[in-house]
């Protein structure tokens, strides 16, 4: 970080300020120019408030050099974090699948969708109990049943499962949960970035509709800061003036994301686009562009769907999306 002077800053007072931040445990180099003095400062720099140094009145500016999270940066985690969920790995080079309806909403169809997504090579069973919706009146998710519904479907498969909490009121629901998604409204949903991350579990973290790439690796950061190391980051298509598309898949995040970060990343399709028959070509796209994995909505009887049947794909369809996906990362793995 960098501190520039304003040109009237007395020695004493920029004395002062050294003094202060040497007790953060910060390392101070100073520039000294004609009219002004920069100051270096060397060390973690993650916990100085910007704000505090920048409104002193013998400071002009400040820049920060170094990323704000640490946890998740690279830099200080070159390898990448594989995580392990029963026999699914995400991360580290191969490509997780996690595939399921919108919402759980009879054991019928959570276990027909997750026999079929099962037989068609899918690592993981998502399924939607609490569902952050725009409409009061919509379908708000069978909530604990639906937890209940996908554990059975976890029991005839052996398929782990992915669902998504809204408040951490219900977390005791999730304790037989293996991977607890924090879905797009609530990325910046402090408190319970704080909660799941004082949890010894997986945390599936998709991408604000509008949060830039360093707000998102900053909200993993919160859960990383409290222990928990295991996150997925999900990238889910951002809010842009374009109409065409439920959202913009910003596939750019796949190669920044893993550049800046050692997180595995993946990509949801089906919420990024709102459109079935672009699942497949975003699907491939994400592999060509490394991603670690992809998230699909599946639904047996899509018109009859209570929630995003309009985006979610047939059983058949993904079976034969899957076959695609298989053959594009074996040829991807020759190169
Ligand atoms: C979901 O995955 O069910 C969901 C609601 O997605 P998002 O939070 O990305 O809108
Ligand atoms: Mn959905």
């Amino acid at each position: 970080m960098i501190v520039i002077m304003k040109p009237t800053a007395q020695p004493e007072q920029i004395e002062s300020l050294k003094k202060e931040l040497e007790g953060l445990g910060l390392q101070i180099h100073f520039s000294q120019g004609m009219n002004t003095t920069l100051m270096g400062l060397v060390g973690d720099t993650t916990r100085i408030d910007i704000g505090k140094i920048a409104s002193m009145d013998i400071v002009e500016e400040v820049k920060r050099i170094q990323e704000p999270y640490k946890k998740a940066n690279r830099k200080f985690h070159p390898a990448d974090t594989v995580i392990k969920v029963g026999e699914a790995t995400i991360g580290g080079g191969g490509f997780a699948v996690i595939a399921g309806p919108c919402s759980v909403e009879t054991p019928e169809q959570i276990c027909a969708v997750a026999q079929a997504v099962k037989a068609s090579g899918a690592s993981l069973l998502r399924g939607g109990a609490f569902k952050p919706r725009t409409s009061p009146y919509s379908f708000q998710g069978l909530r604990g049943e639906g937890i209940q519904l996908l554990l059975e479907a976890k029991k005839q498969t052996g398929l782990p499962i992915v669902t998504e909490i809204m408040s951490y009121e219900d977390i005791d629901l999730f304790e037989d949960v293996d991977v607890i998604q924090i879905g797009a409204r609530n990325m910046q949903n402090f408190e319970l970035l704080k909660r799941v991350g004082r949890l010894n579990k997986p945390i599936l973290l998709k991408r604000g509709l509008s949060s830039t790439i360093e707000e998102f690796l900053m909200s993993a950061e919160y859960i990383m800061a409290e222990g928990n190391e295991q996150v997925i980051l999900c990238e889910r298509g951002i809010r842009t003036f374009e109409t065409k598309t439920r959202n913009t898949l910003d596939l750019s995040a796949v190669p920044l994301l893993k550049k800046l970060s050692h997180l595995p990343v993946i990509i949801d399709p089906s919420h990024a686009t709102g459109i079935p028959w672009m699942v497949e070509p975003l699907t491939l796209a994400a592999i060509a562009a490394g991603a670690d994995g992809v998230m699909i909505e599946v639904h047996n009887d899509p018109p009859k769907a209570l929630c995003d049947g309009a985006q979610s794909l047939r059983p058949e369809q993904f079976d034969a999306l899957m076959t695609k996906v298989k053959k594009t990362t074996a040829f991807f793995q020759t190169l």
